[in-house]
């Protein structure tokens, strides 16, 4: 949990604001339509000190700031803010597509915040058309929105019936192949606006698909802690894109990451968040030996963010590794490379290789206490299903030495895959539950020598015989195909795992605790 100031609601106004004359900049014409920029709020819950505690976008668009903002006619929504401020996930995605899908005429980007999110939408679409199409043929909104802001915002849109337009829009829907589908349905779409770096990056060939070859444009980089900065070119392709950071946001430091060594002394200093003498040197002055401020970063150099914010983080850790790729008058300009330890992503989910390991080693218990082996395990995140989820490869084997193949059976497997599930973060444990951001997480059982296939193949593409550990989650599709070549059985989740959005792990509170420095 981060702390938030009501002062803190003007530096993102300013934030969202300046992203607007950037856009115009290099697309004409925004000024004459809509954007159905897709929108949503979490609940919120109060923390025992009796402060709210709430997702900082929840924040932003609760605050007036969103809700009494200036007229912008370069920044008109299809979707009502009733839409918006809807706390029924489904009923405010269902009508914020319907208000698209009326106003399609009007429609010059479409977008979400992240990737996922708009994938999402997507499949709501695939999953409901039809009903959409009913209530724009009769002008009538289904009876299951019950939201009494929603209904009234959304009945002034659909006012009538519309058959001609439900018509176009059921033609486009019922083909085969939803290829091109955003063009098809809003065809004055000049791009689709959503966070395609970082993590995000792995939705970029689903997205083209989908956007007929519409520009993707990843407009800023933000998060709980301080937004950060925004994307001066935001027509550049998706690898290209750098952030300028806002030096009015907070105080930015960086730590220099140089090479493996400088890694793992920082993990080593992450994990323990104490003082600790290593290599001569203790935790505080090796921070600052490699500290540098915003104006002395270099091009071409590798750090970790750190910031000190207004609300009162002090040198904390964002988690974040960024490259320096040039510079917008003094400002220094970032690419993002990656969150540091994340190995698996599918929404806001972040789980490191020891969140994975942590929840893998109370599964087996379930198998070893069967006299079954877990030798070997790998995973990655599919997002070729909408939502995506995560899959394991596991090895097994019989405690006695024997190459042959256990039997499985198929209440323990999807208890493991459950174990699992339940063993992971809360944030990955709402985005199952509440959310419904992730898919039931499924486990793979690979033959026996599978991971012996899987190293001869990093050998093969350069790893060391000396230094080879198995990938805990694999990337290329190479390695993916020599493990699924090789799958014996697949196992999913049956159950959705717990969550209580009062529930502060205290482990959890801990790690991130010592995320400050
Ligand atoms: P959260 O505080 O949960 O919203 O997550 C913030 C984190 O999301 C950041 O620290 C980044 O790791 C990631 N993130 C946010 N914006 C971007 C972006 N534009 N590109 C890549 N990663 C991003």
């Amino acid at each position: 949990m981060m702390p938030s100031t009501a002062q803190e609601l003007d530096r993102k106004s300013f934030f969202y604001n300046i992203l607007v004359p950037v856009m115009n900049t290099y697309v004409e014409g925004l000024d004459q339509g809509k954007a159905m920029f897709l929108l949503f709020i979490k609940p919120e819950i109060n923390t025992p000190a009796g402060l709210v505690a709430r997702p900082v976008l929840t924040s932003y668009h609760k605050s007036s700031h969103f809700r009494d903002r200036p007229f912008n006619k370069f920044n008109v929504y299809t979707s009502p803010d009733e839409t918006i401020l809807c706390s029924d996930s489904r009923q405010s995605m269902y009508c914020q597509l319907l208000c698209g899908l009326v106003q399609r005429s009007e429609v010059l980007r479409v977008g979400a915040i992240f990737a996922s999110a708009f994938l999402r939408a997507i499949k709501f679409l695939e999953d409901h058309w039809r009903q959409l199409c009913l209530n724009i043929r009769t002008g009538q909104l289904t009876d299951w929105i019950t939201d009494p802001s929603c209904k009234n915002a959304v009945s002034l849109i659909l006012s009538k019936p519309m058959p001609d337009l439900a018509d176009l829009i059921e033609r486009e829907c019922i083909g085969i192949s939803w290829e091109g589908i955003i063009r098809k349905l809003w065809p004055r779409t000049k791009y689709v606006e959503v966070i395609v770096t970082g993590s995000m990056a792995q939705y970029i060939s689903t997205l083209e698909f989908y956007s007929g070859g519409l520009p993707l444009v990843s407009t800023m980089y933000a998060s709980s802690e301080c937004y950060f900065g925004i994307n001066l070119k935001p027509l550049c392709k998706p690898c290209d894109v750098s952030y300028t950071l806002l030096p009015n946001m907070a105080y930015f430091e960086f730590i220099t990451v140089i090479e493996d060594h400088d890694e793992k002394m920082q993990e080593k200093v992450h994990c323990n968040g104490k003082s600790e003498q290593k290599n001569g040197i203790n935790e505080e002055e090796w921070i600052k030996s490699k500290i540098v401020d915003l104006v002395n970063v270099k091009v071409g150099h590798y750090y970790e963010l750190v910031v000190t914010t207004y609300t009162g983080l002090y040198r904390y850790r964002v988690g974040d590794i960024l490259m320096v790729t040039g510079f917008h008058n003094n400002a220094p300009q970032f690419r993002f490379v990656q969150r540091r330890n994340v190995v698996l992503s599918i929404d806001t989910d972040k789980t490191s290789e020891e969140d994975l390991l942590k929840a893998v080693t109370e599964a087996k218990l379930i198998i070893e206490s069967l006299g079954l082996l877990l030798t070997e395990y790998t995973s990655y995140a599919d997002t070729t299903s909408i939502p995506g989820h995560y899959v394991l490869f596991w090895e097994l084997k019989k405690r006695e030495n024997t190459e042959q193949l256990p039997e499985l059976d198929l209440i323990v497997m999807e208890q493991c895959c459950y174990r699992v599930e339940e063993s992971l973060d809360s944030v990955y444990r709402r985005c199952r539950r509440k959310d419904k951001s992730i898919g039931p997480l499924e486990i793979r059982v690979v033959k026996h020598g599978t991971f012996d296939a899987l190293m001869d193949f990093c050998l093969s593409q350069g790893s060391s015989v000396n230094q080879y550990k198995t990938p805990r989650c694999i990337s290329s599709q190479e390695a993916a195909r020599v493990l699924d070549s090789r799958v014996v059985a697949r196992f999913f989740s049956k159950k959705v795992p717990s969550w209580e959005p009062f529930r502060i792990e205290a482990n959890k509170l801990m790690s991130d605790m010592h995320r400050a420095v």
